[in-house]
């Protein structure tokens, strides 16, 4: 099919394009527009005006200090994957990434876009929740920032207004003993997760101290499990599972069935893939070597 009829505008800098996204209720940023287009061609998204942020002024930063890595609204997913710098302070992206899609998809797809469509399947958000990046917003009233942590309300709903526009995210460098990971089931390479699990572990001498665990593929949203972080304490490699996979399992009981998998299947699959990937890196005791 092809998209109903629309306006576009291509600003240069922050203000037009806050302006022009103002204009109209139903004006959509565009980015990559590897899920936006497919959309509209489907006539799922039908938007009066295309704000296209490719050409603004100061969305194109790719930044690498102590802090972490700011990431700008125009800046690609590839870029990101590609860039050693970012790999070293923030692994977990370039591990996150290699799941998106493909590598066409990258080459055009951002990751500010990833976090604005919110998904439930996509890998980036819920590496943001297990991360603790945080979103800088710009809107009619001006900048904000807001953490990735509380963003996701639901299924492609965020606490994004319609006249916002994410302008970057910055992911906090990993701390010493944190390793991140991502991990997913998924039908074929570059199918959206089927399963995934994002999560942060801190490390003590080879048990796990604490983490941030996020699912996403599971149910509506990205999801924190809390049953799951308090029983992921003290986990080191020899441990029985039992325990961790029962917390998980508890955590997703709103897991959504679907053409893919039952919502039983995807709750026992959860509790597998959090076992599996806490012992992966409790026996690397740290070492990134082992971290998938
Ligand atoms: C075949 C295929 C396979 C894919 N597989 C995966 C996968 O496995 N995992 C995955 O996570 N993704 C996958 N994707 C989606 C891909 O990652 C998209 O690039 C991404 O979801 C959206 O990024 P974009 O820059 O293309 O955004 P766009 O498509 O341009 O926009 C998406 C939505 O976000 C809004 N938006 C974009 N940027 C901003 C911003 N800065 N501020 C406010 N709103 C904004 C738009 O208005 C629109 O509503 C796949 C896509 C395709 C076509």
């Amino acid at each position: 099919m092809k998209p109903a009829a629309f306006d576009y505008c291509r600003p240069a800098s922050i203000d037009e394009a806050a302006a022009a996204l103002a204009s109209s209720d139903s004006a959509k940023v565009l980015a990559g527009g590897q899920s936006l287009v497919p959309s509209m061609n489907f006539r799922i998204s039908q938007p009066s005006l295309l704000v296209d942020i490719r050409d603004v002024e100061g969305l194109d930063g790719l930044e690498v200090d102590q802090d972490g890595v700011s990431i700008g609204a125009s800046v690609t997913q590839s870029r990101v994957m590609n860039s050693d710098e970012a790999y070293s302070a923030v692994p977990g992206l370039r591990r996150a990434l290699r799941f998106v899609g493909h590598l066409q998809i990258r080459n055009r797809g951002t990751v500010c876009g990833s976090l604005a469509h919110a998904d439930p399947a996509a890998e980036l958000p819920a590496l943001a929740m297990a991360a603790g990046a945080r979103l800088t917003v710009r809107g009619p009233q001006g900048e904000r920032t807001a953490a990735a942590d509380g963003f996701y309300l639901g299924p492609y709903w965020t606490g994004l207004e319609q006249s916002e526009i994410i302008t970057g995210v910055c992911f906090p460098a990993e701390a010493p003993g944190t390793v991140t990971v991502v991990d997913e089931i998924a039908r074929r390479s570059g199918d959206f997760a089927v399963v995934g699990l994002a999560a942060a572990f801190d490390l003590e001498d080879g048990s796990v101290g604490g983490a941030r665990l996020v699912s996403f593929g599971v149910s509506g949203r990205p999801q924190r499990l809390a049953a799951a972080e308090e029983a992921v304490r003290g986990f080191h490699a020899g441990a029985a599972g039992d325990g961790l996979y029962g917390a998980a399992y508890e955590d997703a009981a709103d897991a959504v069935g679907d053409i893919h998998a039952s919502g039983e299947y995807r709750r026992e699959a959860l509790g597998s893939l959090l076992v599996r990937t806490a012992r992966a890196v409790s026996a690397s005791n740290g070492g990134k070597a082992g971290a998938r």
